[in-house]
């Protein structure tokens, strides 16, 4: 299955469901001060939970592009390393303001998954939140409850975006990539071996954080949903990391035609190769949304996106300018 057609199936599923299909918003959060840049799905929606003015629509559905390479939720450090973490990606999501909760939510994953991403049943793992019962309840009807593993605060409460706001427990699917993979015989969610691979984060936002820390409850509980393209996309083309998918392989073969280095048959210079292609689709977005390089914030990003993408090439016995 092509990453368009994920893109689409996804969005045609929740919009069978009732949900608007909404633009994704820009990189550059609109009228969020506490953000660097829209780093998840809800950011657009951030407010709608929040508040108690109508809204033209209670469900939502999406494909937002997001950045994280600044700020707490940056994961550039690991990149090329995991296989599983990019500055730039794409997140599908669906979305309640006050209408359904989680045992629509829950139905609904498992229904997609099953049905129409045809991923075998026995594949799935999840996990929830320690504390919330109710979701584990909700779980038992589909998978038998040793794959349903409780996580701490740590991994399983997500949220704020920022320092304040929406925030609440959350449950997520993983899929079981096998027990050769596997670390130990006790290898479950949560463990960092890389067995079991995190596709979809189910958010439950129920309070709104302080300033001084307080979780005061929000004024619509919801649903928040976050499921990765580009991991999505690895698991339904089968692939050794995200980067052997159709969304990254034409980056790489263009890398390789002005490099003149071997992707597959060179394993140390495959980092290299993969935090090229992560930063290029980082940078060209970025300049998109005419965020130019320079000494600080949003532009200090992009300068060092660039800088780290012309060092990577530099491994790569590129001598000159390549990344135009
Ligand atoms: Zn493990």
């Amino acid at each position: 299955m092509k990453s368009y057609e994920i893109r689409h199936l996804y969005l045609d599923f929740f919009k069978e469901k009732g949900h608007s299909v909404v633009p994704g918003s820009g990189l550059i959060p609109f009228d969020d001060p506490t953000l660097l840049f829209t780093s998840a799905g809800m950011v657009q929606f951030k407010k709608f939970w929040a508040t108690d003015t109508p809204l033209s629509y209670p469900r939502a559905t999406t494909c937002q592009k997001c950045l994280r390479a600044g700020g707490k939720d940056s994961d550039i450090d690991k990149i090329g390393i995991t296989g599983r973490h990019h500055t730039f990606f794409e997140m599908l999501g669906n979305f309640s303001f006050g209408d359904y909760f989680k045992k629509e939510a829950i139905e609904w994953a498992w229904e997609f998954v099953l049905e129409h991403l045809k991923i075998p049943a026995g594949y799935i793992w999840v996990s929830y939140y320690e504390k919330d019962d109710e979701t584990k309840e909700i779980w038992k009807k589909f998978l038998p409850v040793e794959r349903i593993v409780p996580l701490s605060d740590k991994d399983n409460f997500w949220g704020p975006a920022g320092e304040t706001g929406v925030c609440g427990p959350c449950t997520e699917l993983y899929i079981d990539t096998g027990i050769k993979k596997g670390c130990s015989s006790g290898c479950r969610p949560g463990c960092e071996c890389g067995r079991f691979l995190e596709f979809w984060n189910l958010v439950f936002p129920q309070y709104d954080k302080q300033t001084d820390g307080t979780l005061l409850p929000l004024k619509r509980r919801g649903v928040d949903t976050g499921m990765g393209l580009e991991r999505i996309t690895r698991i339904m083309q089968n692939a050794p990391s995200n980067y052997e998918t159709d969304l990254f392989l034409p980056i790489i073969k263009k890398i390789e035609d002005i490099s003149g280095c071997s992707y597959d048959k060179d394993e140390k210079k495959k980092p290299s190769f993969r935090i090229t292609a992560d930063h290029i689709r980082a940078a060209v977005f970025l300049i998109d949304e005419n965020v130019l390089p320079s000494n600080e914030g949003r532009g200090y990003v992009l300068r060092r996106i660039i800088r780290r993408a012309e060092m990577a090439g530099a491994d790569l016995d590129i001598k000159e300018p390549f990344l135009h």
